[in-house]
């Protein structure tokens, strides 16, 4: 309990680490003080984030239920041998959901947003207009900080709220890849959010984290033409994700740590290396955290790195996958490695997802004939092929994870895309 202290436990950025991790501690640990400390205006975000039923285990949805802004109980994939819809259900929570539950269930007082951390140390957050909030633990939630040593390439998006008139579109589309091919691996991700709107994403498995936006605006006004749909643009955002296909874990586990200072979230490493999905590792975290039995500085980062750890071990197998995607074939081949996982059993697919796949899954992927060419794919196995992308800065030292603006709200009508924007072009 605090004695003479700002709180017990002070959480750094109120994003989906951090406030995952608020409402769980408010939920299982009402007799600790927890302060929220966040650089935006609001806590979230303007994000849309989704994930798989099967991605969080049922004893622990109460954590996310409040958050939900949509489910569905299916989705589907498009490749060209055919279309698929698999009975695995799918749910996303936004920024805005995330912030106003944070008010309504932490008290006043709680959360103090636009206050940027400047500097942390054990016990101590520092802000950035002179107060210094003294904790009896200090978490740091901050969102990506540092990649270094880390190889692979970037999940990078353009993503759009838009409103479309009547769709007929009943659940999400979570890859399209009957689009044009460009910069490495393309598909169009779709969520019907209500009878008339849809997100829809132009993502890309990409060897560069360059994104011109206005040509991945143009192929989404595209794609949503093509379907006789209108669209009028509500909101957009953009990501710039790593794909980590290797590298030196314990350099990067050790790097930008701060002894007696917990890291969790993607700051942490705790995402998916092949999807960079973080919410299930963030509800796993948070429920971890709230029922620790000993919220003492050391004890925390102890638990924490020891999570961090142990997401790094079971990442192992991904990261291989990732290797054969970037290293093994041509870029333009890539699409083949998804077109082959979407052929498996829909428990093979929900354990992918959720990063638990049995040994039986790892070695159904990866028996038969490799989905690229069988030198490229024997090479990368063995730690050759293709040269991947360094993940740090070219001094490195970093590169942030969300390198983009988050989701911003824009009510303009999209232009007609421009003849520039024709499919067969690189991105
Ligand atoms: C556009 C986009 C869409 C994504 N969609 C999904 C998805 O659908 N499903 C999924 O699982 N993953 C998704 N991801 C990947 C991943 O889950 C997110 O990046 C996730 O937000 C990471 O959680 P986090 O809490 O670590 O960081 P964040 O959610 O980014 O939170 C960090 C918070 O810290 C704050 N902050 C930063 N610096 C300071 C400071 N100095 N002082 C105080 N506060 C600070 C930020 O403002 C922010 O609120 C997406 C990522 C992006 C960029």
């Amino acid at each position: 309990m605090m004695k003479g202290r700002h709180a017990d436990i002070a959480i750094l950025g109120g994003g989906l680490a951090g406030g995952l991790t608020a409402l769980a501690l408010a939920a299982l640990r009402p007799d600790l003080r927890v302060l929220v400390i966040e650089a935006g205006q609001t806590c979230g975000g303007n994000h849309i984030w989704s994930f798989f039923d099967s991605d969080i285990a049922k004893e622990d949805r109460w954590l996310v239920e409040p958050l939900l802004v949509a489910r569905w109980s299916s989705h589907s994939v498009r490749f060209a041998r055919g279309d698929r819809t698999l009975p695995i259900g799918y749910a996303s929570i936004t920024g805005t959901q995330l912030d106003a539950v944070l008010d309504s269930v932490l008290p006043q007082g709680a959360i103090l947003r636009g206050c940027p951390v400047v500097a942390v140390g054990p016990g101590h957050a520092e802000l950035a207009d002179g107060r210094r909030i003294e904790a009896g633990a200090v978490i740091d939630a901050r969102g990506a900080g540092h990649f270094p040593g880390l190889v692979g390439g970037w999940q990078k998006f353009v993503g759009q709220r838009l409103r479309t008139g009547p769709h007929g579109i009943t659940a999400p589309i979570i890859m399209d890849a009957t689009v044009a091919q460009h910069d490495g691996y393309r598909f169009i991700y779709v969520l019907p959010l209500s009878d008339d709107t849809l997100f829809v994403e132009d993502t890309y498995y990409s060897s560069s984290p360059a994104i011109d936006r206005d040509r991945l605006a143009g192929r989404i006004a595209d794609y949503v033409r093509a379907l006789g749909l209108a669209v009028d643009v509500m909101g957009e955002e953009q990501g710039c994700l790593p794909v980590v296909a290797g590298g030196d874990g314990e350099a990067f586990l050790n790097a930008g740590g701060q002894s007696g200072v917990a890291r969790i979230g993607a700051r942490a490493g705790l995402f998916h290396p092949l999807t960079s999905y973080s919410l299930p590792s963030a509800v796993t975290m948070a429920l971890a955290i709230a029922r620790a039995s000993s919220f003492a500085p050391e004890a925390l980062t102890a638990l924490c790195e020891q999570a961090a750890r142990q997401h790094w071990r079971a990442g192992t197998y991904f990261r291989l996958l990732a290797r054969m995607m970037f290293a093994a074939g041509p870029p333009d081949q890539r699409h083949r490695i998804f077109a082959r996982f979407y052929a498996q059993g829909e428990g093979l697919i929900a354990r992918f997802y959720a990063g638990r796949m049995t040994m039986w899954d790892r070695a159904r992927l990866l028996i038969g004939k490799p989905p690229v060419p069988l030198r490229g794919a024997m090479a990368a196995l063995l730690g050759g092929g293709a040269p991947l992308a360094a993940l740090g800065a070219p001094d490195g030292s970093a590169l942030p994870l969300d390198a983009q603006p988050p989701m911003r709200d824009i009510s303009v009508s999209a232009s007609p895309p421009s003849a520039s924007l024709a499919s067969g072009e690189p991105a």
